[in-house]
C-alpha cells in the first residue's frame, strides 16, 4: 500500500527497513511511525489526518491539557439488575429546568443532557447497565467521567454492584454511591455504606473520597442532592474541552431508520459539530444533513459533551466507533479505507492481542511495567489465593495486577472487561461458555485454563522474567 502510494518500488522499502533493523514481508502492518520514516528516506511529505485518530482509533485525552473552556462532565449509571438504574435515569430526566415547558427530553437517543439552575448541565448516557459501557470502553472509547454506582437500600451489594465497581476503577472514572429506595421500610443505609468497605468505597464521612447520596428514584428525593454530588466532582475534574478544535467524538448508538436512513446518536468530546460538516464514524461517513436534540430540535451546531442524533451517514456506525470531521471527501475515503483495513486486521488478529506472548513482549520492551490478568476460578477462595500469590510476585520494574477476581465460569462479561483492561484471562477449573469463547476470538483476548495453582503462578513467572513456556 505504501509503496503504491509512493510510487517507490516494495523491495527497496522492505530494504530500507532491513537497514533499521525490521525484518518485514510485503504485506506486513507497520505503523504510523516506521511509516513516517519510510517516506521521509523516500522524500514524501508527510501530513497525518489527525493525530489521536489515526494513531490509535481513539481520542487522546491530551488533545484537552491546554483547553481553557470547561464542559460538562459526563455520567454512566451502574449498578445490580433491578436496583434502579432506569427509575433514577427517568427521574433525573424531570430535573432539566426547560421540562415543565414544551420540549422536555421526549426521546431515547442514547444520552441526555440535563439543564440546571444556574446555567450549568451535566450529561446521562442513557443506556444502562455495564455491556453497554464496557463494550465502549474496549473500544478505546471513554467517554464517561463520572460514575454513579447505583445501590438498593433495602437489598445491598450484590454481584453486579462489584463488577460496577470493577469497571469504574478498571476505566479511571470516580464513582458516586446513589443509595436508591429509601423510601422503602426495610432500606439501611448503615448497613450499605459497610458492605461498600469491603470493597475498598470508602465513604467521605469515614474518611474515604467517594459521595454517597440517599435518593428515592420513585418519590424523586434528593435528586438535587446527587446533581450537586456530579457537579462538585466535575469540579474537582476541572474538566475542559476547546470547542474551536475541529469536531471529534463517540458513536453512543446507530440505526438504520425506515424514514431518514442510517441514524447515529454521536457524543460531542471537543471541539464544535454543524450542519453541513463532513463526517466519517467508524467506517461510515457523509455530509451531516441534520443535527437533532433529545427534545427532537433541530440544532444547528453542537458543542463538547452535547449528545446529538446525526442525519446523512451512508451507512450505520457501530457504538464505540470514533467520529471526526474531515475538511474533504479525499480525506474521509482515507479515513473510512483506513478504518476498515484496521478493521480487518483485528479482526484476523494481526493487531491489539491481549494474550500473555504479547504481554511479555511489551514488558521486555519495557511498553509496559505491569501485567495485568483477569482471573476466574471455580470457588473464591482459590482465586484470592492466587491473587495473593501473583501480587507477591514480581519486582519494582515489572509486576502483576489483578484487575479483577471472581468465583464462576468465563462470561462474554468477563471478556469486554479483559479485553478493555488488556489483560489476558487465567481460568482455574472453570470453562468459559461458548459465546464467551467466540467473542474472547473475535476480540483476540487469550483465555488460559489452569487445574494447578502451581502450574499458573509458574506462568505468570515465566511471562514477568520474559520466559514463558507454549501452549499445550
Ligand atoms: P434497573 O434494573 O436497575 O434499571 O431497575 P429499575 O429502574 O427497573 O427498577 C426496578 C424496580 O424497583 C422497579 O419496580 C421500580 O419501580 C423499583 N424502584 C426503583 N427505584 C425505586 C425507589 O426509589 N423506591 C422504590 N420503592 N422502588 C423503586
Amino acid at each position: 500500500e505504501l509503496s503504491n502510494r509512493m510510487a517507490v518500488r516494495g523491495v527497496d522499502i522492505i530494504k530500507f527497513l532491513m537497514k533499521q533493523g525490521l525484518m518485514m514481508k510485503i504485506n506486513d502492518v507497520i505503523d504510523t511511525d516506521t511509516a513516517e520514516l519510510v517516506a521521509d528516506e523516500f522524500g514524501m511529505a508527510v501530513r497525518r489526518v489527525s493525530e489521536s485518530d489515526v494513531e490509535a482509533g481513539f481520542l487522546s485525552d491530551a488533545d484537552d491539557a491546554e483547553a481553557t473552556t470547561p464542559r460538562p462532565p459526563v455520567v454512566a449509571i451502574m449498578g445490580h439488575v433491578d436496583h434502579g438504574k432506569t427509575s433514577l435515569l427517568d427521574a433525573l430526566r424531570t430535573t432539566d429546568v426547560a421540562s415543565g415547558e414544551a420540549g422536555g427530553i421526549t426521546q431515547h437517543i442514547g444520552a441526555y443532557q440535563v439543564r440546571l439552575p444556574d446555567d450549568q448541565k451535566v450529561t446521562f448516557l442513557d443506556t444502562p447497565g455495564h455491556a453497554a459501557f464496557s463494550a465502549m470502553r474496549a473500544r478505546g472509547a471513554n467517554v464517561t467521567d463520572i460514575v454513579i454506582l447505583v445501590v438498593a437500600a433495602d437489598d445491598g451489594v450484590m454481584p453486579q454492584t462489584i463488577e460496577a465497581i470493577q469497571h469504574a476503577r478498571a476505566a479511571n472514572a470516580p464513582m458516586i454511591v446513589a443509595v436508591n429506595k429509601v423510601d422503602k421500610p426495610g432500606a439501611d443505609v448503615t448497613k450499605i455504606v459497610n458492605e461498600l468497605l469491603q470493597y475498598e468505597v470508602i465513604a467521605e464521612s469515614l474518611g474515604g473520597d467517594t459521595q454517597i447520596i440517599e435518593v428515592s428514584a420513585k418519590e424523586k428525593t434528593n435528586l438535587d442532592g446527587l446533581l450537586e454530588a456530579i457537579l462538585l466532582q466535575a469540579e474537582v475534574m476541572d474538566l475542559k474541552a476547546d470547542p474551536e478544535h475541529s469536531a471529534e467524538g463517540i458513536v453512543i448508538e446507530a440505526k438504520l431508520d425506515k424514514g431518514r436512513g442510517p441514524v447515529a446518536t454521536v457524543l460531542v468530546k471537543r471541539g464544535t459539530l454543524k450542519r453541513g460538516d463532513l463526517v466519517v464514524a467508524g467506517s461510515a461517513f457523509g455530509r451531516v444533513r441534520a443535527l437533532l436534540d433529545e427534545r427532537n430540535a433541530q440544532l444547528t451546531e453542537a458543542g463538547p459533551s452535547v449528545p446529538v442524533e446525526i442525519l446523512g451517514l451512508d451507512s450505520t456506525p457501530s457504538p464505540g466507533d470514533v467520529f471526526a470531521v474531515v475538511e474533504n471527501e479525499a480525506r474521509a475515503r482515507e479515513l473510512t479505507e483506513y478504518r476498515e483495513r484496521q478493521r480487518r486486521e483485528k479482526a484476523t488478529g494481526g493487531i491489539n492481542q491481549v494474550s500473555l506472548v504479547d504481554m511479555m513482549s511489551k514488558l521486555a520492551s519495557k511498553k509496559v511495567s505491569e501485567l495485568p490478568v483477569l482471573i476466574k476460578s471455580d470457588v473464591q477462595g482459590s482465586g484470592e489465593a492466587i491473587q495473593g500469590s501473583l501480587e507477591k510476585m514480581g519486582n519494582d520494574e515489572v509486576r502483576a495486577r489483578v484487575v479483577y477476581s471472581g468465583a464462576g465460569g468465563i462470561t462474554e462479561s468477563d471478556v469486554t472487561l479483559a479485553k478493555s483492561a488488556g489483560a489476558p484471562i487465567l481460568g482455574f477449573n472453570v470453562r468459559a461458555s461458548k459465546q464467551a469463547r467466540d467473542l474472547a476470538e473475535r476480540e483476540g483476548v487469550e483465555i488460559r485454563y489452569y487445574s494447578i495453582i502451581y502450574d499458573l503462578l509458574d506462568d505468570m513467572k515465566g511471562v514477568l522474567s520474559g520466559m514463558l513456556a507454549p501452549l499445550q
